[in-house]
């Protein structure tokens, strides 16, 4: 799962071949600037964006792989509401009907910051529908979802609708298992490794320096600056940011070890679907779709027609894992939609999605150490959340010269610190299978 010289084998990558690539060159060399940035996704490349565009700085951005080779470059390209798995009305539980409705108004900004990225900076990502669809396969399904929807519409005036089957039928598509569904707004479907190129070449336009293939092996201190080492070089910055998300480098620093849980998330992509195969399950949109089960698979139609179907649920990379997971997402899309069970797979991918103790995202600086800034844990759902949280670094960054410890009051609470350590880090994947087994068991009786 950790192997930077290693595109994943993605449809993404297949339809990105020379496109867009912005100049990355490798870090060679003794360097220094004002901000440094280890993790070139969409975090680290949003904050080196709003950091140059905005305030001027001198950044450079440190990836070990090529640019987009994490999560941001192999997702399934919601851009859509969420980044938490508390739970809205836990949410408001916790910490009050206000903070709920600024982190949601957070997440409404953040689909509309994409949004207008893509158009300001001319990417060449498609963006489809405008709604995400979510459907229960269960009659108990619906009652829970259907309470959500109107619990997100009622309480934090969210544009969140629900319909019953026959009129989600009418509007969207069908399986057997389907109940019902509801509609969320704002959300599209966009191509995750143009926008990550896309937002890497804005960034290059705007100044900021990006290296790929520079993966930082080594992180000290001396005269008050940090000292970032790759294979091929050194860059000593005044600050840095860390924009590692799923895939954290803990040995890098003490402060990183045992915070986040990666979660293996897979997709498969079909071959194109003709009409007659599209109208067997009575396919009319464009919009991205989930399934209401904790455990959710995602899925939507690509530009060229094919399907594109994804779960997470993983917590084992190795081969047999790996092939479990795909046998499993393959089953799980014949069950929801029978009528494609012959339908050849031509791509199969995987990555590593960003759990954590606190269950929302997490924007900071370390305690120990006020110049370094963070943000991670959008689990799952970050091509909205890790864009606006890099703009949230940077703007937070850029306009705290002394680094004291008070975050800008426009920073919704709910995302401010360092989420807890896990107990007991060493055994994180096997909490995670044995969690993932009693969902999929709890499921079962759904
Ligand atoms: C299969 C899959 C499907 C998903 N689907 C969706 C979706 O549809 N919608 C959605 O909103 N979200 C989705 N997500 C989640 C989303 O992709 C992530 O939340 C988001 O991309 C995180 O962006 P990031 O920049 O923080 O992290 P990443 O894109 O993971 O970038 C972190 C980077 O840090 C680099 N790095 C690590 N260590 C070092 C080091 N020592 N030196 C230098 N660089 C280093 C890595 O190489 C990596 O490229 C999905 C994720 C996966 C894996």
């Amino acid at each position: 799962m950790y192997r930077f010289d290693q595109p994943a084998p993605s449809y993404w990558e297949a339809t990105s071949v020379g496109a867009g690539l912005p100049a990355a060159e490798p870090l060679c060399g003794d360097e220094q600037c004002d901000v440094a940035i280890i993790g070139g996704g969409y975090t680290g490349l949003s904050a080196a964006y709003h950091l140059c565009r905005d305030y001027q700085l001198d950044v450079r951005v440190l990836e070990a792989g090529h640019i987009g080779w994490g999560a941001s470059g192999r997702n399934g390209g919601f851009c859509s509401i969420g980044a938490e798995v508390l739970g809205a009305e836990k949410m408001v539980d916790k910490f009050g009907l206000d903070c709920a409705r600024s982190y949601y108004a957070g997440q409404v900004e953040a689909v509309g910051l994409v949004r207008d990225l893509i158009i300001d900076e001319g990417i060449d990502s498609p963006r489809q529908g405008d709604a995400e669809v979510a459907i229960a396969v269960s009659a108990r399904g619906f009652v829970q979802l259907k309470k959500h929807a109107e619990f997100q519409f009622r309480v934090l005036g969210l544009d969140s609708q629900v319909l019953e089957a026959a009129e989600f039928r009418e509007h969207f598509f069908d399986s057997p298992l389907q109940q019902g569904g509801a509609v969320l707004k704002p959300t599209f479907g966009l191509h995750p490794l143009r926008y990550v190129r896309g937002l890497a070449a804005a960034a290059e336009r705007r100044g900021a320096r990006i290296h790929a293939h520079s993966e930082v092996v080594a992180w000290s201190r001396q005269d008050g600056r940090h000292i970032l080492t790759t294979k091929a070089g050194t860059i000593r910055a005044a600050r840095v940011i860390v924009a590692t998300n799923g895939f954290a480098p803990e040995h890098l620093h003490r402060v990183l070890r045992g915070r986040v849980l990666p979660m293996i998330s897979s997709i498969v992509v079909t071959r194109p679907l003709n009409t007659d195969e599209l109208a067997a399950h009575r396919w009319r949109t464009e919009c991205p779709a989930i399934t209401s089960l904790s455990l959710l698979n995602y899925f939507r139609l690509l530009p060229d027609g094919r399907f594109m179907f994804g779960g997470r649920g993983g917590a084992s990379g190795d081969a047999a894992g790996t092939e479990r997971n795909y046998v499993r997402l393959i089953a799980r899309m014949h069950e929801l939609f029978p009528l494609w069970r012959d339908v050849r797979i031509d791509y199969r991918w995987q990555g590593l999605v960003c759990m954590t103790r606190k269950r929302t995202p997490s924007i900071g600086q370390f305690e120990n150490d006020r110049s370094v800034y963070f943000a991670f844990g959008y689990h799952g759902n970050g091509v909205n959340t890790a864009t606006w949280s890099g703009k949230q670094v940077a703007d937070w960054l850029a306009t705290n010269k002394l680094d004291s410890a008070v975050p800008p009051a426009s920073l919704p609470a709910i995302v401010q610190g360092m989420p807890a350590r896990f107990p007991l880090p060493s055994l994180r994947l096997a909490y995670a299978q044995g969690a993932i087994a009693l969902r999929q068991l709890s499921e079962m009786f759904d």
